[in-house]
């Protein structure tokens, strides 16, 4: 299992980062380590949150990357920067990255792909909004959100899926357990021979109804927004998990 952070663009004065960082590491530091640990900070604290985490369980991500070296691309981030820095995973095709950046299938692969050259762990976000899946469209666009990452070449052992149904970030809409289960069971079966891949759940996960979620056979950790800005509640997740593996 995986319990991973994502800040968004929160926490992101140095002080309160690592003040957050602290905590979650000394949350962490009394468990029975049978869950992995991600926090995603901004890019312009990372390497103060990693300073702070070094030597523990909890390891750092980014929440997106470019795709491309180095060049002239004015205000995007290197994979290579992310690996300087001691940054492990990488977070890819956020819906709010689609929504707001206007992020692509394409471009999420070649993201995909870059992470995969560079030995990044990349957890590749897919979902539907409200409107798709009241049209009866959920599995047909998680589908083709996946596939694009499988049919792409992007598949590798660092691959993480998350299913985030866009309509439950951030919004306290939390989808019923069963919902999550078949939606995961579904991306599970379109890995075919390489179904090990840890397929995560995000939206609205708290403590209150993360042992739910995370009992289910198909849902291999989350990936925690609003709750991951408070060490108290993250680390209750992480408890919570450890019961379920
Ligand atoms: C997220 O950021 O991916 C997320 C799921 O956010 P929240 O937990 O706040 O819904």
């Amino acid at each position: 299992m995986l319990i991973a952070g994502n800040w968004k663009m929160n926490k992101g004065k140095i002080d309160e980062a690592v003040a957050l960082a602290r905590d979650v590491r000394i949350g962490a530091y009394n468990l029975k380590g049978k869950v992995d640990i991600m926090v995603a900070p901004p890019f312009t604290v990372l390497s103060h949150v990693v300073d702070t985490l070094k030597g523990s369980r909890v390891k750092v991500g980014a929440q997106n990357m470019f795709y491309e070296d180095a060049g002239a691309y004015t205000g995007e981030i290197s994979p290579d920067f992310l690996l300087d820095l001691g940054v492990e995973y990488v977070i890819l095709g956020h819906s709010e990255r689609r929504k707001f950046f206007h992020e692509t299938d394409e471009t999420v692969l070649q993201k995909a792909l870059k992470a995969r050259e560079k030995g990044l762990k990349y957890i590749v976000c897919v979902g539907e909004t409200l409107e798709q899946r009241e049209r009866g469209e959920a599995k047909d666009v998680v589908g083709r959100q996946v596939k694009a990452i499988l049919d792409g070449g992007a598949y590798s052992e660092n691959l993480i899926f998350a299913y985030e149904p866009v309509w439950a970030i951030g919004t306290g809409k939390v989808a019923t357990p069963e919902l999550a289960q078949e939606m995961h069971g579904f991306i599970r079966e379109l890995l075919g021979e390489n179904r090990d891949t840890l397929i995560l759940y995000g939206g609205s996960v708290k403590p209150e109804n993360a042992e739910g979620l995370l009992r289910m056979d198909d849902i291999d950790g989350a990936l925690v927004g609003g709750a991951s800005l408070n060490a108290e509640s993250f680390v209750k997740i992480i408890k919570i998990a450890e019961e379920c593996v």
